[in-house]
């Protein structure tokens, strides 16, 4: 048999897909697996593209089965399992061959590995792919993060198997080391604000207006041909409309209300603070998580203080309308935040990110996949440079349509006691960033009293103290 032009360790959900895409695209793809019963199972599933595939059963089978230099991509749990794979590999190796390390890595992990590899004639690629199962399988957004001139000789093959949109490859090379796990994170930050956000409307929907889930179904079905048009409303819709076989209700009645999480949108609120940009509808993304998973705290304290009276509700289909709205503006402070967070680590780890091609790449393929995104490319491009997202003209125009909207969805949540925790973080985030005029002088006035960190005057240069207690400063 003809050696593979490339190869995959891990074949579970991601890995084999990946394979599988491959494969289809007419690359000779070697795979492997830890446990060997899942290669075997997966050679004997692929069927027509089989002749395509040569399933290895040892590391140095794999290693032999790859015509060098190796593109091999490492598609694992993240963390140790990807180290433990990589020191594997290494002996097995020659140099110029390529590990590609596509699981969902901490990007200072995948920095780490850079250094380690050093030096080692080997070259290391970190690869962020999204787009779940389908999309490992049929196309996903590709980041990638490493040398230049390693992402060329890969491009090929990764352009291949990416979505398309529109004929474009949602697959770029973004920055040296970790800029492609790094923009992988921040994906999945902005991913856990959008379906917050979706959750809230729902909840609205649900607990406010009294509709069941078909309704519900219904009002997100209609949202997905406006601009709200993306891969996670049409899912919503989706899901709401499905009955759960046994008791015969919708199957979200029966889902229970605690949202898992594995870390990723942890990493993008952590390295927000880091570089002391605020990303607060992720973080309240994240805080709505692991709130979520507090069921018996929730439970007692419903015990304890009950729900608050209703207020006087408006017309459905008015507070559907702003619903609508309302969702729009919260995305918006969610992408802004999430492109500002990129900006910074970009001028931070010296990545010059592309901020255009970014938006591009996950126009298609990812889990965020949509209409809005072509937007952002747009404004991106036509204004590189910008500080914020809704400085662009084209998303100030948003803010301006949704503004109202938003306030009172927010407002009428919060007179009603339902949890809006990322729409109501999107209110206060726009407010605190266009006034002009902030209360933080007084917070400088408190941190002079306490600790004489000091503080600056609007009609003086330098720094100043304060005459606390008394005392000219
Ligand atoms: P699965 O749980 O389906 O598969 C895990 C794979 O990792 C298996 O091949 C398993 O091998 C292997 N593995 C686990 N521990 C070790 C180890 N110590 N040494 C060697 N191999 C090991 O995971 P997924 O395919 O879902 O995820 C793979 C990566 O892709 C993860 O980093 C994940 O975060 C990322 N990802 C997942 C997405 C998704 O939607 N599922 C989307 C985007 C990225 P074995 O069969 O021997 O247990």
């Amino acid at each position: 048999m003809a050696k593979a032009e490339i190869g995959v360790i891990g074949l579970g959900v991601m890995g084999a897909n990946l394979a599988l895409n491959i494969a289809d695209n007419g690359y000779h793809v070697a795979v492997y697996n830890r446990t060997t019963s899942r290669t075997d199972e997966f050679a004997a599933s692929a069927g027509e593209l089989a002749d395509r595939v040569t399933a290895c059963a040892t590391l140095e089978e794999f290693v032999a089965a790859i015509k060098p230099p190796r593109p091999v991509i490492i598609m694992v749990k993240a963390g140790a399992p990807v180290d433990e794979q990589i020191a594997a590999l290494q002996p097995l190796l020659e140099a110029n061959d390529i590990i590609i390390d596509a699981g969902n890595a901490n990007f200072r992990d995948t920095m780490r590995r850079f250094t380690d590899l050093e030096g080692s004639g080997l070259t290391f690629i970190g690869m962020g792919v999204s787009g779940g199962e389908e999309g490992a399988r049929h196309g996903p957004s590709i980041m990638v993060g490493g040398a230049e001139a390693a992402w060329k000789r890969v491009e090929p093959v990764l352009t291949a198997i990416s979505a398309k949109y529109e004929g474009e490859a949602c697959a770029a090379w973004l920055g040296e080391n970790g800029a492609g796990h790094f923009v992988k994170t921040i994906h999945n930050g902005i991913e856990y604000a959008d379906m917050q956000m979706i959750a809230e409307v729902y909840g609205v929907m649900r607990d406010h207006l009294g509709m069941d889930a078909p309704s519900i179904a219904a009002v997100f079905s209609a949202w997905s041909t406006g601009p709200l048009d993306s891969y996670l409303i049409d899912i919503t819709a989706e899901v709401l409309k499905v009955s759960d076989v046994v008791s015969n209700r919708p199957i979200v009645d029966i889902i229970v209300d605690a949202a898992g999480q594995k870390g990723t949108g942890r990493w993008a609120v952590i390295e927000s603070q880091m570089m002391g940009v605020p990303a607060t509808a992720i973080e309240a993304a994240v805080a709505a998580r692991s709130l979520s998973a507090m069921r018996a705290e929730r439970k007692n304290a419903q015990v304890r203080f009950g729900l608050p009276p209703q207020q006087a509700r408006r017309e459905g289909q008015q507070v559907i309308d702003d619903l609508e709205k309302a969702l729009l503006a919260g995305k918006v402070a969610a992408y802004a935040q999430g492109f500002a967070v990129m900006t910074a680590a970009s001028a931070e780890f010296d990545w010059k990110l592309p901020m255009a091609t970014t938006a591009r790449i996950w126009r298609a393929g990812c889990i965020i996949r949509s209409r809005f995104l072509d937007e952002i490319a747009t404004a991106f491009t036509d204004t590189p440079d910008v500080a914020n997202l809704a400085m662009t003209p084209a998303f100030s125009k948003i803010i301006e349509e949704t503004d109202g909207s938003l306030r009172r969805i927010v407002s009428e949540s919060v007179l009603n006691g339902l949890p809006v925790p990322a729409l109501a973080s999107a209110v206060s985030y726009f407010d605190t960033y266009r006034r002009e005029r902030g209360t933080a002088n007084l917070i400088q006035a408190q941190r002079d009293f306490f600790g004489a960190h000091g503080f600056e005057r609007f009609d003086a240069d330098g720094a100043h103290h304060g005459p606390w207690g008394g005392e000219q400063g």
